[in-house]
């Protein structure tokens, strides 16, 4: 019987310890009141709150969500939001405020300190304050090695400030971090930034180093286009042009669509030989690519020089056909028209092959934020990725080719 009585006692012991415990940690005593802590999730205001950011209302979320805050001062993940909110509404100060009084909080574990540190990097970067932002994203590193968050941030940091051999070593971890799935879309922004420190060498005039960082990013990604131009560049300063020309060549099969960027170097080491090469080559690139109006411009042009208007004429028609926006092309058209006196068939005919075109400005875009530029970039200065410019293109009326770049038709 005695021992029925202990058992039982053991076992109401064991269920108020269990209740205790829940009780502790539903409730929690804020300067001297018993608070509930799932009464804020609980609240009406965190679902409202949530609901207008999901409606992209800012303000009203941030009022919803500071009255929600208000039943817990002691719930870190909501100011946190808050403080973010405050950010993204441009109130860059009173984000750094919010998050500053969260450090200042005694017994943040480990986790929760980085989270906070990597929220007030945030707002040092939204700011300018380059200096600040680092030692954030620095210190969240020391905290957690392994926070991606704060390596991309740092990398881009250092990127805008043309620290790339920094950006290098923070693209290798984040590399390692992400595994063999991201491998190729990190290979691609080390293969960017050799080439970017290859830059750093030219302007340095240390030739060497420059091409064998150019050599480093082709060896990285086969793919990175200008580390091709730049290397013939730097062959063409050490005296060898028949290396340069080589490398250029090979960047016309990397991609056949930019072909137009090695086209103007290739024609000046051309004419030191052979006459025939450059006219050969600008035919096949027409072959390869058809919609390709540059290669069409650029033997108009030699064949212009070469004497012969009549065949440099056809081949601009054919390129306006296919780029009715590229100016350069009517601007070439009028001045072959001019060579010729303006014969009144051909005026005739240019009229009619623009009467049905639609003009614009800065052809070239960015597939990931859609920012516009005239000239080709290879980092975008709105949204900081690498190699996302297309060139937009018209397509008139009476063509049956359609083909919009892939990033585009989104
Ligand atoms: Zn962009």
């Amino acid at each position: 019987m005695q021992g029925y009585w202990l058992l039982l006692g053991v076992l109401f012991a064991l269920l108020l310890g269990l209740a205790t415990g829940k009780a502790w940690e539903r409730y929690k005593l804020v300067e001297g009141r018993w608070i509930d802590r799932r009464r804020v999730r609980q609240s009406p205001f965190f679902i409202l709150g949530l609901n207008y950011l999901v409606a992209g209302q800012v303000d009203l979320a941030i009022e919803a969500l500071e009255k929600a805050a208000s039943l817990d001062p002691g719930a870190l993940e909501l100011r946190l939001v808050l403080g973010n909110l405050y950010r993204e509404k441009g109130q860059v100060g009173r984000a750094i405020g919010e998050h500053q009084s969260l450090l200042q909080r005694p017994r943040l574990n480990r986790v929760e300190h980085a989270n906070v540190l990597l929220c007030l990097g945030l707002d040092y970067r939204r700011g300018g304050f380059v200096d600040r932002a680092v030692s954030a994203f620095t210190e969240v590193l020391r905290l957690d090695p392994e926070n991606e968050a704060a390596l991309l941030n740092l990398e881009k940091l250092q990127e805008d400030q043309h620290q790339w051999r920094e950006a290098y070593l923070t693209r290798q971890r984040l590399a390692q971090l992400a595994g063999p799935p991201d491998q190729p879309r990190s290979q691609s922004i080390l293969a960017f930034l050799e080439h970017e420190l290859g830059l750093q060498a030219m302007k340095q005039e240390d030739w060497s180093e420059a091409a064998r960082r150019f050599e480093a990013a082709i060896e990285l990604d086969t793919t990175v286009l200008p580390a091709y131009l730049h290397l013939g560049d730097v062959r063409v300063h050490l005296g060898d042009p028949q290396g340069a020309a080589r490398i250029w060549e090979e960047s016309l099969d990397v991609s056949p669509d930019r072909a137009y960027l090695a086209l103007d170097r290739l024609e000046t080491i051309y004419a030191l030989g052979s006459e025939q090469r450059f006219p050969q080559l600008c035919r096949r690139l027409i072959a390869a690519t058809p919609r390709d109006w540059r290669a069409r411009a650029a033997l108009a042009r030699h064949l212009l020089s070469a004497g012969d208007p009549d065949r440099a004429l056809e081949l601009m028609f054919e390129a306006l056909e296919h780029n009715p926006h590229a100016l350069a092309i009517h601007q070439s058209i009028w001045n072959i028209l001019s060579t010729l006196d303006l014969p009144r068939p051909l005026v005739a005919r240019y009229i009619d092959l623009t009467r049905r075109s639609v003009f614009y400005l800065d052809p070239h875009v960015c597939v990931r934020c859609r920012y516009r530029s005239t000239e080709l970039l290879w980092q975008c200065p709105h949204c900081h990725e690498w190699n996302t410019f297309v060139e937009e293109r018209i397509t008139p009326a009476t063509d049956e080719e359609t083909e919009i770049p892939a990033g585009l038709t989104q």
